[in-house]
């Protein structure tokens, strides 16, 4: 066993016609030159993977058109690199996520906190979903600080059953209001999708909204959703589609090769960076699950060193006094680069909280600790009043780069 099965229609077909279009690409006909046919869906274990570049250089010459109704284009990325860009038909092939996902129905009044516009893709595709639900929307998009009051008390008033966005915005917003002492008791679902889960929000929901419950979408830009979770899912475990073939690899990377029959992106062992492991889900659903298990390329070159951004961001967050913590690398013309840690601190935060983390960033524990040691002005860490968001997305990530002016 290969570990490329599935259930999916005609699946075999449409892997064999996704390598028929990779190989009429020229830049990569080379790389699909030993494999000529696909027998079985088994036969997948010949394919190379492939990676963002190679998806992007392939939809660059095939320019895919929607089979019927309209053809979207989307982008991600950005933040820490080149844009990646993905085709979809009418419908953003929401019909699959609403069989298998339900959070939302004809009684719900549902607010769409995705940030809207800059071809990202999230506040489109759960206004799909939306559509299929019969529920009442109500397309708010990003929204600042200086706004929360005014729309947490819309939302009370209106009565408003459930509120989606992205982990970042909910953090911002949910934080805000349970200092605030907002209460929303009509609030019942929160839908996510864009980031992982963060368990600050398992603190801040309850207080806010005792009613509500998290339900969570997973996918990107160019597989577009591969996986659903449920309440009763732990927060890093997904239910795949039918028409999502996922493949973990020895080195536990995942593959993703999309089987919609009509789907524009030509997925075929397409990685993401995301690790995972096959598990049986704690919700009871028959049939295996993926967990997921974080970035394989969260470790980044910092002045010959690896960095191991989600390992540092953890330690540092573990500490007393850390509310968020994001690196920021910055690249110098005429001199090595530098690091920033950016930390916003829980209101209880003492005032050593700074030197603690500096200390902690030059202990012993961190590859590049000794780079601090020698040259102590390549690291600083300041603190700041909320993370520093991409404003296209509304997501924070945890490694941003810049270059100095
Ligand atoms: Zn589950």
């Amino acid at each position: 066993m290969t570990g490329f099965q599935s259930s999916a229609p005609g699946a075999r077909d449409v892997a064999a016609a996704t390598l028929g279009k990779l190989r009429s690409v020229p830049a990569l006909a080379e790389r699909y030159s030993d494999v000529v046919v696909l027998d079985s869906l088994e036969d997948l274990v010949h394919v190379p993977v492939m990676l963002k570049d190679d998806l992007n250089i392939a939809l660059d010459h095939l320019q895919p058109r929607a089979h019927e109704g309209s053809t979207w284009m989307f982008q991600s990325g950005g933040t820490t690199g080149a844009p990646k860009l993905g085709y979809a038909p009418t419908g953003l092939y929401m019909n699959e996520v609403h069989e298998q996902w339900k959070p939302l129905g004809p009684d719900d009044l549902f607010v769409n906190g995705w940030s809207a516009g800059k071809m990202w893709g999230g506040h489109y595709l759960v206004a799909a979903y939306a559509d299929l639900t019969g529920c009442t929307g109500i397309p708010l998009g990003a929204i600042g600080k200086a706004e929360y009051d005014a729309w947490l008390e819309f939302f009370l008033t209106r009565r408003v059953t459930a509120f989606g966005g992205a982990p970042s915005t909910l953090r911002n917003l949910f934080g805000y209001a349970r200092e605030a002492g907002v209460k929303l008791p009509d609030l019942r679902s929160v839908l996510w999708l864009g980031e992982a889960w963060h368990p600050q929000l398992d603190d801040d929901i309850p207080a806010v909204a005792p009613n509500a419950r998290r339900w969570g979408l997973y996918g990107s830009t160019e597989t577009w959703v591969i996986g659903t979770n449920t309440p009763d899912c732990p927060d890093d475990t997904w239910h795949p589609l039918p028409s999502q073939l996922v493949h973990v690899g020895a080195d536990g990377l995942i593959d993703f090769t999309s089987l919609k029959p009509h789907g524009l992106n030509p997925v075929l062992r397409y990685q993401t960076g995301d690790a995972g492991e096959w598990v049986s889900c704690e919700c009871g659903e028959p049939g295996r699950a993926l967990r997921l298990l974080g970035r394989r390329d969260g470790v980044v070159q910092f002045r010959s060193h690896n960095l191991d951004v989600d390992a540092t961001i953890a330690e540092l967050t573990a500490l007393p006094g850390v509310a968020r913590i994001q690196l920021r690398i910055t690249s110098h013309p005429a001199k090595a680069d530098t690091l920033e840690v950016l930390a916003v601190p829980t209101r209880d935060a003492g005032p050593d909280l700074a030197d603690n983390l500096r200390r902690h960033m030059c202990g012993s524990g961190f590859g590049p600790g000794v780079v601090f040691h020698n040259d102590p002005t390549c690291l600083t860490v300041t603190l700041i009043d909320s993370p520093v968001m991409n404003e296209r997305t509304g997501k924070s990530a945890n490694l941003l780069r810049r270059q100095a002016a």
